[in-house]
């Protein structure tokens, strides 16, 4: 979807994300790991099961295991022994007769049907069935979760802690997987301090590092953090430089606008085929990307919102598709605002938001009030995006919006 709407002179955010995603090569570096140790990583290879899940028919409760024909004439079976979970029945059981089975214990080869326990009247070794049963009743078939030679997950796959279990259960030992990306985290401004140091006169403390390496941690990368760079065209071109060696992409925030202080921009035409981009969103209007000698490069907005805005909307994607993974796929639902919105057309907005049920059981949304790029509380209370297109212009409320749900790396 290109929208028609865009101020002139501004990329749609669409066309800014294809343009991007086409200019980045995933990295082809595949290493081996043990299956405790894949959790968030990608895979590299798809997995086939090597067996069948459950390996055997087995029970599904505690209770007897039988052929449903000994039941036709007769409501009371013979108990000839037990089949335990590790420890099968070995013996025959044959008509008229029942086996005590516990839940995951192997079904005794002639018996086709259980009965949980709570329905048996027992009298020694009589076993009385109170309730009629259906044929195959309380059973797990061999193969019925996951069949051998099934396609379970296909490369590009990230591993959850749950898919770390299913391959345990599989028996896979080792799986081939791309390596962890390295990003390099750099943040530029005289004016920016550490929590820790003593703010100067104009001084503010530095968050955008925080923010983005708690993102780049869900990533499942290797963050190399340059810390603060000073505006100065020597500090900026050492530091680019030296990100670019040791990094697969470089982030940085700050300095992609054109103030006197924005070295940025001079460096990065010095050292690589960079594109500044004016993106139709808002927030993050100002945006960098292209490539180094060695790396792909990120440069985010000064701004705490927009630089969060624009590392979400636009840098994840990209990571993604360098790191071989899956792109994600963001929840969006269509709501009313309880809230008026103020929006002028020209620009995607990106507005802050808390979806919520109101009194009669709806899903509505709700602005987090003031929407100023700089303001990083109007995010933390908020817990969606609305979502609201180039062409739109003020909203009112009671009229139904677009949202997106935060996903895994906002939370
Ligand atoms: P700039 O894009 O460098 O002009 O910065 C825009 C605004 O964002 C300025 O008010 C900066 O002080 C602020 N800013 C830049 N970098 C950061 C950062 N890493 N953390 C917090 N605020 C920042
Ligand atoms: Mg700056």
């Amino acid at each position: 979807m290109v929208d028609c709407c865009s101020q002139p002179g501004l990329l749609p955010f669409e066309q800014a994300l294809s343009n991007m995603l086409a200019a980045i090569t995933p990295i082809e570096d595949i290493e081996q790991v043990n299956v405790e140790d894949a959790y968030n990583y990608v895979l590299a290879q798809d997995i086939l099961s090597p067996l069948n899940v459950p390996g055997h028919d087995n029970s599904a409760m505690d209770g007897y295991a039988f052929s449903l024909k000994s039941l036709v004439n007769n409501k009371t079976l013979t108990l000839v022994g037990r089949s335990m979970a590790g420890a099968p029945f070995q013996g025959t059981c044959g008509l008229g007769q029942c086996v005590r089975i516990m839940t995951g214990a192997k079904m005794p080869a002639d018996c086709d049907t259980v009965e949980m326990q709570e329905n048996c009247q027992v009298d020694g070794e009589n076993i009385t069935f109170l309730e009629e049963k259906k044929f195959g009743a309380h059973v797990r078939n061999a193969g019925e979760d996951i069949k051998e030679g099934q396609a379970v997950y296909s490369k590009g796959h990230r591993l959850s802690a749950i898919d770390v279990g299913v391959l345990a259960s599989l028996g896979i030992k080792r799986v081939s997987v791309y390596r962890k990306l390295k990003v390099a985290l750099i943040a530029t401004g005289d004016e920016l301090k550490k929590p820790g140091q003593t703010l100067t006169d104009g001084d503010i403390f530095e968050s955008n590092s925080y923010v983005l390496a708690g993102m780049l941690n869900k990533l499942h990368v290797e963050v190399i953090d340059f810390g603060i760079i000073e505006d100065s065209f020597a500090a900026i071109k050492h530091a680019f430089e030296q990100a670019d060696e040791q990094a697969d992409a470089v982030i940085s925030s700050g300095g992609v606008s054109v103030g006197d202080a924005d070295y940025t921009k001079m460096v990065l035409d010095e050292l690589g085929e960079i594109g500044f981009w004016k993106i139709a969103m808002k927030p993050g209007k100002p945006f960098a990307f292209g490539t180094l000698p060695n790396s792909i490069f990120f440069g985010l907005p000064g701004n705490p919102v927009s630089a969060m805005v624009t590392f979400h909307q636009m840098a994840i994607p990209g990571l993604l598709k360098l790191q071989h993974a899956n792109d994600i796929k963001r929840a969006h639902v269509q709501v009313k605002t309880t809230t008026d919105l103020k929006k002028s057309p020209g620009r995607m907005d990106f507005q802050r938001g808390v979806l919520s049920i109101n009194d009669v059981g709806e899903s509505v949304v709700t602005s987090t009030g003031s929407q100023g790029s700089g303001i990083l509380s109007s995010l933390a209370k908020a817990n969606c995006f609305i979502v609201l297109p180039s062409c739109q212009g003020k909203v009112n409320a009671g009229e139904t919006v677009t949202v997106q749900l935060f996903d895994q790396f906002l939370i």
